[in-house]
């Protein structure tokens, strides 16, 4: 675990307020800690709307990263997004200039908040690829129509995920692992995912693992929530369903979230900055202290960190106190009278809720440099041209036919959003001006070379726009492709 402690025995944080009701939940968790007996140096550096506003790009200035490059630790407000001005999320930002690979976000039924699923005893942990997948943001208009988004899964990034997840479990006592993948579909992006799980999941026996189809996984969360306890996901597949998780323990206003990366560690909560509350003291701040509860378990303050979280259960079982979003605006106690509620209660338990008892995470040990998979074989043999045309697609398979003529390679199919339509199938398929035109070596031995497909694309681009090509590869004697729906 990376901390940095003071001569004097204090932990470093970097602490940004945030925006909107960023600085109020930010607040009532500093005070928090600071009653819980917890001595810590915040280190307050900004990031979001004010610093988009003073003209930088990113929103995140740049003593705010060198006081993360130092600390190695943050706890975050939420950050706006501005429409109009600054183009990319800072939180993003922050997320991906630390490679915060893993995405912590539990969810736990408090009693006192009344929900459909309350009595349940909900208690699992998502944990989410935080930096690849579509949420890259790699995307292409390919033609005027047609709009692309590139899914990259790195095995790297998946023994990452993956190792963090069995870890957790091994952290907070956990007994089962799920990994929730659409590796059904996308067998080769998400198949990576389901495949490393598979292998990893051998290194921890004690654990039972299971694979399952992340929209079945959607549906069991529906019906028995209670039955999962760490479930494993792709970036998006985890930001779908780690929102479904928080709504059913009553919203965002209770749901924490650590980023965890090899060398640093970001808490927020998962809530925005809410501007139409900002500086009004109504505001529910149990989310960001229960994120700063898993602030202080990084910290290794697994006293405190206990202590802070069975008197927020305490304080809301017993209801007394209570923000609007729980008890309505007529029985609404304000955002400090709340905190200050929380502080009165430390040292006591709640009756229904049992804190987990839990152990220091152990981060995978992963090697920074980049990761080179070698097969033992690899073998180009081919390649996809996509072309942008409004011929149709028996005009353009004959003549593509005619322009591969001496080439080396010929036409194998055509495709059109995935779907053979070259040559005809008999199907009946709505066609878009973006087609996959795929050559291939007319045999199954030899390598195509750079030559051959510059000289293919070169006679190609004389007659249509060509926008991007793919190489068709071969990998220890497996298709490193798929092939399109009705291809042979
Ligand atoms: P939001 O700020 O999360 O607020 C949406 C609604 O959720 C609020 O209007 C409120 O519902 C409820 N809510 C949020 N936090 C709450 C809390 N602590 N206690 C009680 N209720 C709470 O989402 P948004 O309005 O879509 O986004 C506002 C800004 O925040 C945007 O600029 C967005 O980009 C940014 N954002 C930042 C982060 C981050 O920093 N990690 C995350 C998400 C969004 P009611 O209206 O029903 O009372």
């Amino acid at each position: 675990m990376s901390f940095k402690t003071t001569s004097d025995g204090k932990k470093r944080v970097t602490l940004i307020p945030g925006d909107g009701i960023g600085p109020e939940v930010v607040d009532a968790a500093v005070k928090i800690i600071a009653a819980a007996g917890v001595k810590i140096e915040w280190d307050r550096h900004d990031a979001g709307e004010s610093v988009f506003k003073r003209g930088v790009p990113s929103g995140v200035p740049q003593d705010t990263i060198e006081s993360i490059r130092d600390t190695r630790v943050v706890l975050k407000g939420p950050l706006g997004t501005p429409i109009g001005y600054g183009e990319k999320s800072a939180n993003v930002t922050l997320r991906k200039l630390f490679e915060t690979y893993g995405n912590l976000r539990p969810v736990k039924e408090i009693s006192g908040v009344k929900t459909a699923y309350s009595g349940r005893g909900i208690d699992l942990i998502i944990v989410r690829e935080n930096v690849e997948d579509l949420y890259a943001g790699i995307e292409y208009m390919q033609t005027p129509g047609v709009a692309e988004c590139l899914k990259l899964i790195s095995r790297k990034g998946c023994e990452k995920i993956v190792r963090l997840g069995f870890e957790v479990a091994r952290a907070e006592n956990r007994k089962k692992v799920h990994c929730a993948t659409k590796a059904n579909i996308m067998k080769m992006t998400e198949g990576t995912l389901k495949r490393t799980f598979e292998e990893i999941a051998k290194e921890y026996p004690e654990i039972t693992s299971n694979h399952i189809i992340v929209d079945n996984c959607a549906h069991q969360l529906a019906l028995r929530p209670e039955t999962f306890d760490v479930i494993i996901m792709t970036n998006m597949n985890g930001d779908i369903l780690s929102d479904l998780t928080s709504g059913q323990i009553g919203g965002l206003g209770f749901a924490p979230s650590a980023n965890l990366g090899s060398d640093v560690a970001i808490f927020e909560a998962v809530h925005g900055s809410a501007p139409k509350y900002a500086g009004k003291n109504v505001i529910n701040p149990t989310a960001l202290i229960l994120t700063a509860v898993m602030l202080l378990r990084h910290l290794q303050e697994f006293d405190a960190a206990a202590r802070i979280e069975n008197s927020v259960f305490y304080t809301i079982e017993q209801g007394k106190v209570m923000t609007r979003d729980v008890v309505g605006d007529a029985a609404a106690s304000s955002t400090t009278a709340y905190t200050d509620e929380i502080i009165k209660n430390l040292g006591k338990k709640p009756a229904k809720i049992h804190v987990r008892d839990y152990k220091p995470l152990k981060l995978p040990v992963v090697s920074s440099a980049p990761d080179f998979v070698k097969p033992k074989s690899r073998r180009d043999m081919g390649v996809d041209v996509f072309v942008e045309t409004n011929a149709s697609s028996d005009q353009l398979g004959k003549s593509l036919e005619k322009l591969a003529e001496g080439s080396g390679l010929k036409l194998k199919a055509i495709s059109n959003r995935g779907t053979k339509v070259y040559s005809p199938t008999g199907a009946i398929t709505d066609c878009v001006d973006h087609y996959a035109c795929r050559f291939v070596l007319p045999s199954a031995e030899g390598q195509v070379t750079d030559a051959q497909i510059a000289g293919l694309v070169q006679k190609i681009g004389g007659q249509y726009r060509w926008m991007h090509l793919e190489k068709l590869a071969e990998f220890d004697g497996a298709p490193g492709y798929t092939k399109s729906q009705g291809e042979d």
